[in-house]
């Protein structure tokens, strides 16, 4: 059984003098890496060209306390890097912030498009390219935001490593891997082959709602540390309110036995830190009788009927902006722009809800299911 240590702190600002002392803190709890002489690579989740404040990315000071964390840790070299989905073509993290942090704290920015390497997915048979730095590097460090997510129900650690697939190569992957458990065990197989060291989580302002680009920032208060990544996703999803053991990321980790089982709590312990108010995201469960007798007989037919239930999202035409991102990532190819309005082709649509995360103008929603938030 795999076992592991998460600190968790309060922490409520992104100023650099309280960040320091919590980091370190649960650094030092938590057997933080050996990076002495190292080359450290930092994930952060640069999800869009979104503004700090947008909570959308992890916060660009959380970055700058990482990186000093590790530059007083005696690191020789610091790489950060990651590439949303639809990057503009001089996008290096430049909106987010982390760009400017990088060039101030001498930490060097990694284009994924320039340095990949095609991989097979573990679990999978999938060929895709990854970002060469997650094994030229010695320590790997996923630094994810805390946030909802409207397939995956939450985001963390192991969601964000999903970024080491270059920009619009990650698209196509949804409509391989059309099932919430389909894609959670494809991100496992890349968390497989990443072997991620450390997870440091912004959990200061995290997003709450029909996240992970259009929910609402919610100040959580909290850094997450562990040198497993499931460990700290398991705990980010109990402070959010869910049952951890329902979520299609930590089932998949723990089929492929990579899941952190007994968890130990140095500071403060997750149990005690769930917010009962917190905006989620409506979760729904196959039974074991689907699962077990009748999926594997139908599972095309049942997946599509399954996908139609999920809700559709709907696009609101006076908040469009005609950027036609949304054209661009779907994978369904369901989406065209018809005399100025987005149209949708509903039996195309996958309901991977891509289009969603990218739409810089809020002109996308995906109604909350039967029950709305907190089911
Ligand atoms: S319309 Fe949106 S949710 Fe549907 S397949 Fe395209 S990107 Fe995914
Ligand atoms: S991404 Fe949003 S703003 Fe851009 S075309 Fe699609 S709906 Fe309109």
């Amino acid at each position: 059984m795999i076992k592991a240590k998460v600190g968790i702190q309060r922490c409520s600002s992104y100023k650099q003098e309280e960040l320091e002392k919590v980091l370190e803190e649960i650094a030092t709890c938590t057997d933080f890496p050996d990076v002495k002489g190292k080359t450290v690579f930092l994930k952060p989740n640069i999800l869009s060209d979104a503004k700090p404040d947008a909570c959308i990315t992890t916060n660009p000071e959380f970055v700058r306390a990482v990186i000093r964390l590790v530059k007083k840790k005696g690191a020789a070299k610091i790489v950060v890097g990651d590439s949303p989905g639809l990057p503009s073509p001089s996008f290096a993290g430049r909106v987010c912030g982390i760009g400017q942090v990088c060039e101030q704290e001498g930490a060097l920015w990694e284009d994924f498009f320039k340095d990949n390497e095609i991989v097979t997915i573990p679990y999978t048979s999938q060929k895709l390219p990854i970002a060469s730095i997650v094994k030229k590097a010695d320590v790997v460090i996923s630094l994810p935001k805390f946030k909802t997510h409207q397939l995956m129900y939450f985001t963390g650690g192991v969601k964000n490593l999903f970024g080491l697939i270059p920009g619009l190569h990650k698209s196509p992957c949804h409509l391989a891997f059309p099932s919430r458990d389909a894609f959670a065990k494809f991100i496992t197989g890349i968390y497989k082959y990443a072997e991620p060291d450390y997870c440091m989580m912004d959990a200061i302002v995290g997003m709450e709602g029909p996240g992970p680009a259009n929910g609402t920032p919610r100040a959580v208060g909290l850094v997450i540390g562990s040198t497993d990544c499931s460990a700290a996703d398991w705990s980010e999803a109990q402070i959010m309110g869910y049952r951890p053991n329902a979520m299609p990321i930590l089932k998949a980790l723990k089929h492929e036995g990579l899941l952190a089982e007994q968890l130990s709590y140095p500071l403060l312990d997750a149990q005690e830190l769930v917010i009962k108010d917190f905006k989620r995201i409506a979760i729904r469960e196959k039974t074991q009788f689907i699962r077990t007798l009748i999926f594997p007989f139908f599972k095309r037919g049942i997946q599509k009927r399954r996908q139609m239930k999920e809700p559709a999202p709907v696009f609101l035409p006076e908040k469009c902006i005609h950027c036609r991102r949304c054209i661009d990532i779907c994978p369904g190819k369901a989406l065209e722009m018809v005399d100025g309005k987005i149209e949708r082709d509903l039996l195309k649509c996958i309901r991977c809800y891509c289009c969603h995360e990218v739409c810089p103008a809020d002109a996308i929603e995906v109604p909350a299911k039967k029950g709305g938030w907190n089911d």
